[in-house]
């Protein structure tokens, strides 16, 4: 029996005048994530077909099931566009696919194939009594209220049957909308909301305040491995990873901001640092994992008084999701077991026992006068570290109490794993 993969891509979507590059960019992707296994990919114009060795199925289905823009896509089973050979493989594929007895169903024949003398809806009914006659499993005929459909499609080359879709992520293909950063932390929400950019169609690097050794580098490792899985649903090999050092501006803040304003303050320089990179990068725009009402600093009030130090459109996927909510959606994509893991940076480490709930931005600059956080900017931006985090990055972590430099060893100039650009010049 041969078995293909029918990948079908989202039908409203496909309207206007980006349908090709709509559909360049998700067959690359489908491409790029098939390239090591020994598949056959044949494209047609808003489908593909992929061939695949039986023992790769699980792992070509599970590959599909991440990758943004896919609407649907089943296994279909294939044979010449004869009558005889369609009637013998329905048989096999309902006794094969079909659980139980009693199965209200149903056959959907479509003919791509113009030329053939009867039409769909009468090659239905000349197939239906020799394939229904002939299968083992016992099925009823329920054309109103079908529980399965065996769906036959005949083309010229080809015919085609199957009787399930699986749903695919749906969205939009990463890329199309271009390149966003996210700002990610070692917490649970900021890679979700990195998934929801990607799924709708947005590139993303990742941008993380680290503080070490003042945080613990298990922190980082933790980021790191979020951007292994993140991997999983962009169009490449690698994601990048920029580490960017926060520990004097941390010690600043502490030492000279009131413990209400330190993680207002704290925020108000991400967001400073966010948009410079993204100015400097031409990214178009800066994604973080804030959802309202959660903790102090994500009330109303806090995210007033932080955003107003960027003009930069800032995406929040979050916003309005529950912890719950979230919570599902990191264990389905994978990043919640590592999320959860003990090590914490520097948002969640020393938070201030009574922060400000409706800070101010006048208060917040009064505050900053107090040191000179501009110099410490400048500088954190120029030695900004940038990885490409494809399967086999590792750090080198020899124990608790590194810095990222220990860990990236002495030698640093830009780390990627192979296939990718490796960067080797600072990006400022
Ligand atoms: P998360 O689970 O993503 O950390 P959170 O609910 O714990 O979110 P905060 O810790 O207040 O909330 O952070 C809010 C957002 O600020 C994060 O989602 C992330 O986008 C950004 N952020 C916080 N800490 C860092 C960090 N160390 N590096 C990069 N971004 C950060
Ligand atoms: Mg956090």
């Amino acid at each position: 029996m041969t078995k293909q993969i029918l990948l079908r891509f989202g039908d409203l979507m496909l309207k206007g005048r980006n349908i090709g590059s709509f559909l360049r960019r998700i067959k690359d992707h489908v491409r790029e994530k098939m390239k090591d296994l020994d598949v056959e990919v044949e494209s047609q114009h808003d489908r593909m077909f992929i061939g695949y060795r039986q023992e790769d199925e699980r792992n070509v289905l599970n590959r599909l099931s991440r990758i943004p823009g896919l609407m649907s896509y089943s296994i279909v089973y294939v044979t010449e566009p004869d009558f005889e050979k369609i009637i013998e493989l329905a048989r096999e594929v309902i006794d094969l696919e079909i659980e139980q007895d009693g199965v209200r169903f149903k056959i959907e024949t479509k003919r791509a194939d113009k030329t053939l003398p009867l039409n769909s809806q009468e090659i239905t009914l000349k197939l239906a009594g020799p394939i229904l006659a002939g299968a083992k499993r016992r099925v009823v005929v329920d054309v109103r209220d079908p529980e399965e459909i065996l769906h036959i499609e005949i083309r010229k080359e080809h015919a085609y049957l199957y009787l399930k879709t699986i749903p695919g992520l749906g969205g939009y293909p990463v890329g199309i909308l271009g390149k966003g950063l996210v700002m990610t932390s070692s917490g649970i929400d900021s890679p979700v909301a990195a998934f929801f950019a990607m799924k709708q169609g947005i590139e993303v690097e990742l941008f993380h305040f680290e503080s070490t050794p003042m945080t613990p580098i298990e922190s980082v490792q933790k980021v790191v491995d979020v951007a292994k899985v993140l991997r999983l649903y962009a169009p490449r090999e690698t994601i990048r990873l920029h580490l960017v050092p926060f520990r004097d501006i941390h010690n600043a803040i502490l030492e000279y901001v009131p413990s209400p304003y330190t993680i207002t303050i704290m925020r108000r320089m991400m967001y400073r640092l966010a948009e410079r990179y993204v100015k400097k990068n031409r990214l178009l725009t800066i994604i973080t994992g804030e959802s309202v009402g959660q903790v102090a600093s994500q009330t109303l009030q806090s995210l007033k008084a932080i955003e107003v130090v960027t003009s930069f459109p800032i995406i929040r996927p979050l916003v309005t999701m529950d912890k719950t909510e979230i919570i599902k959606v990191a264990r389905t994509i994978g990043t919640f077991d590592i999320s959860t893991r003990p090590f914490e940076d520097c948002c969640s480490i020393y938070v201030p026992k009574q922060p400000a709930t409706k800070p101010m931005h006048i208060y917040a600059l009064r505050y900053e006068e107090l040191f000179d956080y501009e110099t410490l900017l400048e500088d954190s931006l120029k030695h900004v570290r940038t990885l490409s985090v494809g399967p086999s990055f590792e750090l080198d972590l020899a124990g608790s109490g590194m810095t990222v430099e220990e860990a990236l060893g002495n030698d640093y100039n830009g780390i990627g794993d192979e296939d990718d650009h490796v960067e080797t010049k600072s990006q400022f």
